[in-house]
């Protein structure tokens, strides 16, 4: 698999279906010789090679291969071995991150946990009509464990640092933004893709979409790196040109125009997505 590093702390999975990127992001520094202040009572520690701290997965690549090389991609980077995973949606394609670490805990926004219990299976289901029709073998079925619901607006601890999880809804009803404020890297989901036109899904909705746009343009002032959900990462100026491409496409689209698709996502499979977007702005789900 290819791992791009964007931080000492922040290393980027992606496949090679769907462009899906998978981020893995270590809180906490390591700690050598920091430890050494001089107490009354010495301790010897064994030698802390191990590095410290806390590592998290966010999304999930989607391959097998590809997610049983997850593990080594967090050893060979003497990252700790994740204690959290973490979805920035409820689609099927974000949650597969279990299928590498079945014993790891899945953590989401409290509107995608809702939406996982309102609607059990489904993300199998559609990870079944994946594989089906790619001729996919899994050596076992997902099992999503009991999802943590986190509260967004909000923050989480990792190690000795915090990651701050923001509202994203609008491409579905559900979902969060990760920021990695030290590491200046900014993990969106499925808005400011550079390949992907914006899709409304089951549940999504235009002024919900615009929402986000507008709560990410400030976001990106304090990032340098842009992890859409499928496609490349972004600098920070390109995901601000992809912004307002999307902002004018989703007003378009709400004004009913025969909206003009941005430019390099204009393919007959955009177009597509664009008459199923037009649909479902008229004949909401
Ligand atoms: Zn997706």
């Amino acid at each position: 698999v290819r791992a791009l590093a964007l931080h000492p702390d922040v290393l980027v999975v992606t496949s090679a279906v769907l462009h899906a990127n998978c981020v893995i992001v270590r809180g906490g520094l390591e700690r050598g010789a920091a430890d050494a202040s001089a107490g009354p009572i010495e301790v010897i520690e064994p030698a802390a090679e191990q590095a410290q701290g806390e590592t998290f997965v966010i999304d999930s690549p989607v391959l097998p291969d590809e997610l049983d090389a997850l593990s080594a991609v967090v050893e060979q980077a003497r990252f700790p071995s994740p204690s959290g995973l973490l979805a920035t949606h409820g689609d099927w394609d974000h949650l597969l991150g279990r299928l590498a670490f079945p014993g790891v805990a899945l953590g989401c926004a409290e509107s995608t946990a809702e939406r996982l219990r309102s609607s059990p299976g489904a993300a199998q289901r559609e990870l079944r009509a994946f594989d089906e029709d790619l001729l996919i073998e899994r050596e076992r079925p997902l099992a999503l464990g009991a999802v943590q619901a986190l509260p967004v607006p909000g923050r989480c601890d990792i190690g000795d640092r915090e990651i701050e999880l923001h509202p994203a809804a609008g491409h579905t009803a559900d979902g969060m933004a990760v920021a990695i404020p030290w590491a200046g890297v900014l993990v969106v989901g499925d808005y400011l893709s550079s390949v992907e036109l914006p899709t409304l899904e089951a549940g999504g909705d235009p002024g919900a979409y615009l929402a986000t746009l507008e709560r990410l343009r400030g976001l990106l002032e304090s990032a340098q790196h842009v992890v859409p959900g499928h496609g490349p990462v972004l600098a920070a100026d390109r995901a601000l040109a992809v912004l307002e491409e999307d902002a004018g496409y989703m007003r378009g689209l709400v004004r009913g125009e025969d909206a003009e698709l941005p430019p390099g996502r204009s393919s007959a499979s955009h177009r597509r997505t664009h008459a199923a977007n037009a649909a479902s702005v008229h004949d909401p789900r």
